[in-house]
């Protein structure tokens, strides 16, 4: 083993190298209804040094105008231009195989409708109306015959792109079906699997979000570790975790190596912030700034809590996440419960402590 691994690169203030920052929506800037707090002030001091973000979302059915309109009621300074759909990137895949004005079969809502026009593409409801390609995304109103329509489709052996593949959407009452469950609805029907998928976390949705935004250097930043975070590493670009969303401490010291940030936040205040490297020790010790944690017979020790409860867990990421089994693209077994209550007994207020 070497003697010192690198795990999380120390970094100047992202809003001071990079030139668009490609953002998750629900559980980076709002979660929920609700803004997540502090996001719109550091958006704009991010802004401020020259970091433009962009927001970049699986959900297909509602049309960048209608998330930019949510994005400034939340007091977030953003440009309909600054949002970038599933649907968008999903039209965008078929507006470079077909010719312009060619009929598509659409299964899905508005955003899809508005995506597909706008790509100079004419979205069509029926088989009847000869189709070149289906392009299916979430839409809340998405009914059985379209969905018969969509297999009638596939069975024809039209292109299917999908716009993203997330089996739930969350809801105030929990997670409900999402456009993968709605494709597996289709794909059992139809018998085969999509062509294409535009969202995250395939390489060329970051790829294609970036483009469209004409960035150089982009970060893409998320709170989900298999659909933002792989999807950065798939696209090769540097991953920035944010705490405000769905995962916590436990999730991320169990993440495969196909999924793991390069850089951990606590939320977008992250942007402006240097970066301390985390590194795995040649004894198998992680350490960031003064923390140090070990493994032992699969459970994590705090040896040094630190001064801070982020480079706490940083100093764990080093010791877990270089663990065979994360290389193995397999989940770490190994129990976070150590660290979860050494961040809880430093920072009692940080919902990510679990
Ligand atoms: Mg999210």
């Amino acid at each position: 083993m070497p003697d010192r691994t690198v795990v999380l690169p120390a970094s100047p203030p992202p809003a001071d190298v990079h030139d668009v920052a490609l953002l998750d929506l629900d559980g980076v800037v709002y979660v929920g209804p609700d803004a997540v707090p502090g996001a719109a002030d550091a958006v704009a001091a991010a802004a401020a040094r020259g970091l433009r973000c962009v927001y970049v979302t699986n959900n297909a059915s509602r049309p960048p105008e209608k998330v930019g309109a949510h994005l400034r009621e939340l007091g977030i300074r953003a440009d309909d231009a600054d949002v970038v759909t599933s649907a968008q990137l999903a039209a965008g895949i078929l507006a470079g195989r077909l010719p312009a004005g060619s009929p598509v079969l659409v299964v899905g809502g508005e955003g899809l409708l508005d995506a597909l026009a706008a790509e100079g593409l004419r979205p069509v409801r029926s088989m009847d109306d000869a189709p070149q390609a289906v392009v299916q995304g979430f839409g809340p109103d998405l009914g059985w015959r379209e969905l018969a329509e969509g297999a009638r489709a596939v069975r024809a052996g039209l292109f299917w792109v999908a716009s993203n593949l997330d089996l739930t959407v969350p809801t105030p009452h929990g997670p409900a079906p999402g456009n993968g469950a709605l494709v597996n609805a289709v794909a059992a029907a139809g018998g085969r699997r999509p062509d294409a998928v535009a969202g995250k976390p395939e390489a060329r949705a970051f790829r294609d979000a970036a483009a469209r935004a004409g960035s150089r250097r982009p970060l893409a930043v998320g709170d989900r570790l298999d659909t933002d975070l792989e999807g950065a590493r798939a696209a090769g670009m540097p991953g920035l975790l944010v705490l405000t969303g769905i995962t916590g401490v436990s999730e991320l010291l169990r993440c495969p190596l196909r999924a793991r940030p390069d850089l951990v936040g606590r939320d977008l205040a992250a942007l402006l912030a240097a970066h301390p490297e985390a590194v795995r020790d040649g004894d198998g010790r992680g350490r960031c700034a003064g923390a140090a944690v070990a493994v032992r017979d699969s459970g994590l020790v705090v040896e040094e809590p630190g001064d801070d409860a982020l480079d706490l867990l940083r100093a764990a990421c080093a010791a877990a996440l270089t663990l065979p089994a994360s290389a193995a693209g397999e989940e770490v077994e190994v129990d976070p419960d150590p660290v979860v209550a050494a961040v809880r007994a430093r920072e009692p207020e940080a919902e990510w402590a679990r």
